[in-house]
């Protein structure tokens, strides 16, 4: 077992701790604790498209099929 608990921030390109870090607003990708104090809230991508749309429900928390 490794003890190893890095992620690369798809915001800065650093790899942080994921421990530490928390995910995107939009995509759920991890973005570092460091990005979080300056602000950032969504990866570099998700930031790209533009700001995000209020009340438009996320795409990726589509419910699982119920059988
Ligand atoms: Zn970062
Ligand atoms: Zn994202």
């Amino acid at each position: 077992m490794s003890e190893r608990d890095a992620m690369v921030c798809r915001a800065c390109g650093r790899e942080e701790r994921a421990s530490e870090g928390y995910p995107c607003q939009e995509c759920g990708t991890f973005i570092c604790n460091m990005c979080e104090l300056k602000g950032v809230i969504r990866c570099a991508a998700c930031a790209a498209k533009g700001p995000p749309r209020e009340g438009d429900p996320a795409p990726a928390s589509a419910p699982a099929p119920a059988r």
